[in-house]
């Protein structure tokens, strides 16, 4: 119930200095995500879920990384979001919260040119956050490379199958590392997402 409490190093709660404590949702997740645990949380937007999923994340790029130095890499961890507004919006969270850490991140979303995120992920990043759509295309290109990824995030997994990118998804989670943890958050619980969790998550994921 206070960042002290978690024991995370302080270059990586450097992100959170402006806040008193981590909020219910990063309180309950971070013991089970930075435990490698499967994790489902019923969560709206507000809670601070960006920072549940994305401090993990950046401890666990850290503890994959080691004392490896950055440059050309493929990218470790993968947050699929639903839209282009909600993709740039976690962006702007990992990246601000990556730059005391060293965690490199990039966006990825539709409905602008391709060149300089392809020229970001050829540079080498830790983790990629990005829409279903332009996404599989990049990686069809052969430019998104994710069979390093094990550490994944779906947002708003309710509302990205509401927009029919189940099929994407499907693709996108098939190209990634088979041994993974997963995070999968949701405003609602209904049955295809209960089902894409059985499949892709552990048998016995926490849920919060
Ligand atoms: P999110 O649900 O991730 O979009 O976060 C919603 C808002 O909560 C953002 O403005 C965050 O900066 C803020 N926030 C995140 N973590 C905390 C915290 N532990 N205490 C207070 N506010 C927070």
């Amino acid at each position: 119930n206070s960042f002290g409490e978690s024991g995370l190093p302080s270059e990586v709660l450097e992100c959170c200095k402006n806040f008193n404590k981590p909020s219910p949702i990063q309180s309950h997740s971070w013991p089970f995500l930075l435990d490698g645990r499967d994790f489902i949380g019923i969560a709206a937007t507000g809670s601070g879920k960006t920072l549940a999923f994305g401090v993990p994340a950046m401890m666990n790029v850290l503890s994959r990384r080691k004392g490896k130095i950055a440059g050309k890499r493929n990218p470790l961890g993968l947050v699929l979001s639903p839209t282009r507004e909600l993709a740039q919006q976690i962006s702007d969270v990992l990246c601000e919260a990556g730059r005391s850490c060293g965690v490199q991140s990039v966006c990825i979303y539709g409905g602008t040119s391709k060149g300089p995120q392809i020229s970001a992920l050829k540079s080498g990043v830790d983790i990629v956050i990005g829409t279903p759509g332009r996404l599989k295309d990049l990686i069809e290109m052969g430019v998104c490379l994710l069979k390093e990824v094990s550490y994944v995030v779906l947002d708003e997994a309710d509302r990205m199958l509401d927009m029919g990118f189940e099929p994407e998804v499907r693709s996108i989670l098939s190209q990634t590392c088979s041994v993974r943890q997963m995070a999968m958050f949701s405003a609602t619980w209904p049955l295809p997402v209960h089902q894409l969790a059985q499949e892709f998550m552990d048998p016995s994921p926490v849920k919060v």
